[in-house]
């Protein structure tokens, strides 16, 4: 067999989308963990002495483990993973001992998370041959190359699994699951421009790109964070917004390779920027999420296999989602939220007083940050109601112990009262725009990463001082504006 090589970026795209088509047509992404696989894993494990096994599918960007045996698995990037490898080969792998391939010792994923010396993966196929799937071996210590007998009994596990999908996929044609699919991509096409099929061109074609708009603390304007903001570089229509097209990609499940990109890409652009100057180590990059990206268990894998990839420390990430991205599903949210945060990231609740703003779900929910929608910050020199409620939720941040960070800051004005307000962070065209990663740079070599004062004026600033998550010693002093209003 000859040496597996991990490649830049997967494999030609035509096969790749009749791949991902027929993995669609099994349904099995749409499943939770597959217990009726676990016999399979087990008597692998038993059979093979493995450290751990594992039954697995891979989308464009992510690997669905469905059955694992060992250290709990539930998903991982598809990047340098053994899947690749697997697909490259068009068959199957074995790997006896990874230190002896330098090329891809230290750079399978795998390998780094579970410490694995020897991996064997075999092919779960779809009935016309296409590679959907995984099969796959892991031991701590070197082994002997598999006997052709082993091997056999491999392939013929992973034969059950390719079955069982098989009958899955026709039992999904005939239960009419594929007229539905039918009808609404009839609607989609009536429907104005983009498409499903649009949005997923974008995606093979890598039209999407990602802004950077920076966090400031509001007391020095040092840049403490960057929030990150997809938009879709359209070669004939241009720079497309995100409200044009995440809701559809939320409707279509698109938003699950979309946000894997995003989460990729941010780690990267981390690792550059600290690469570049490690002060920027103290910088965190917020990215937002949508309700489907976790409404699995498994976010939190994939995020910390992307922490380990790109060695960035869980403190720069942020993640931000709103309140109604949530309360679909309350229970699993709060388990992801909570596994994501004792994995160090910052949660923080976007557009905060737009949704529910349920207190119980404040309380129960482990955030770090609150951040005041911009609509009322907008409002705020309106009357006393709008600045009424900024004074209550900045409020009801300290008392819950979060840091707070105003959206959508414009003006001078805005930026003096919610400093008064005892405000601590913001962000806001006043202070700068959304901009690529290539403009970012140049504000971070500003001195102390502090942007000019707005109104021009030369100030007496406070020392600037780290975005510390939840320390909720945020608020100075309320009691100044509220003697001005
Ligand atoms: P958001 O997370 O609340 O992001 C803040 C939005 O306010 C951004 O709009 C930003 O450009 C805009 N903004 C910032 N400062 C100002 C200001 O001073 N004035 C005004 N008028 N607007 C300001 P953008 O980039 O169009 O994003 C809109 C929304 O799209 C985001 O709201 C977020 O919910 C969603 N979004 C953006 N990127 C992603 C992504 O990668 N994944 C997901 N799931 N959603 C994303
Ligand atoms: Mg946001
Ligand atoms: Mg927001």
């Amino acid at each position: 067999m000859s040496h597996p090589t991990l490649r830049a970026d997967g494999s030609d795209p035509q096969q790749e989308t009749a791949r991902l088509a027929a993995l669609a047509s099994t349904g099995i992404l749409d499943t939770p963990p597959e217990a009726s696989y676990d016999a399979i894993t087990r008597l692998v494990a038993e059979s093979f002495h493995a450290d751990w096994v594992g039954i697995s599918f891979a989308d464009e960007g992510r690997i669905w483990v469905k059955s694992f045996w060992g250290q709990p698995m539930r998903e991982l990037p598809r990047k340098n993973s053994i899947f690749d490898l697997v697909l490259a080969q068009d068959g199957p792998v074995v790997i006896p001992d990874i230190s002896k391939l330098p090329e891809l010792n230290g750079h399978l994923l795998s390998h780094k998370i579970l410490g694995a010396s020897f991996f064997a993966g075999v092919p779960v196929r779809s009935f016309d041959g296409k590679i959907l799937g995984l099969l796959v071996i892991y031991c701590r210590e070197p082994r002997l190359e598999l006997t052709t007998e082993e091997l056999r009994v491999l392939e013929g596990m992973a034969n059950m699994v390719s079955n069982e999908l098989e009958l899955r996929r026709l039992h999904n044609k005939i239960s009419g699951q594929k007229k539905v699919r039918r009808a609404n991509s009839k609607t989609e096409a009536n429907h104005s421009w983009p498409c499903k099929a649009d949005l997923r061109r974008a995606l093979d074609l890598h039209q999407f790109v990602l802004y950077y708009q920076p966090e400031v603390e509001l007391s020095t304007r040092r840049i403490i964070g960057l929030e990150a903001l997809i938009r879709w570089e359209h070669p004939e229509r241009g720079l497309i917004a995100p409200k044009d097209f995440i809701p559809l990609a939320e409707q279509n499940g698109l938003i699950l390779p979309i946000g894997d990109w995003v989460l990729d890409e941010v780690c990267s652009q981390i690792q550059r920027w600290c690469s570049e100057d490690l002060n920027n180590s103290s910088l965190k990059v917020c990215v937002n999420l949508s309700a489907r990206q976790f409404s699995r268990n498994g976010l939190t894998d994939h995020i910390h296999a992307l922490l380990l990839r790109s060695g960035i420390s869980s403190r720069q990430l942020g993640l931000e989602m709103t309140e109604s991205s949530l309360i679909p599903n309350l229970n699993t949210a709060k388990e992801v939220l909570g596994s994501l945060r004792k994995l160090g990231v910052s949660l923080l609740m976007d557009d905060f007083g737009t949704g529910y703003s349920s207190l119980s779900n404040l309380h129960s929910f482990p955030f770090d940050v609150l951040k005041i929608d911009g609509s009322f910050v907008s409002r705020m020199n309106d009357g006393d109601q709008p600045l009424q409620i900024v004074r209550t939720i900045i409020e009801l941040a300290r008392v819950l112990g979060m840091d707070v960070v105003a959206e959508g800051i414009e003006t001078c004005d805005q930026y003096r009262v919610l400093r008064q307000l005892g405000c601590r962070f913001g962000q806001g065209y006043l202070f700068a725009r959304p901009m690529r990663a290539q403009a970012v740079n140049c504000l971070l070599q500003l001195p102390g990463r502090v942007l000019p004062n707005p109104d021009g004026s030369s100030e007496q600033r406070e020392e600037p001082k780290d975005f510390a998550a939840g320390s909720g010693s945020n608020i100075r002093s309320t009691v100044s504006l509220q003697a001005k209003s």
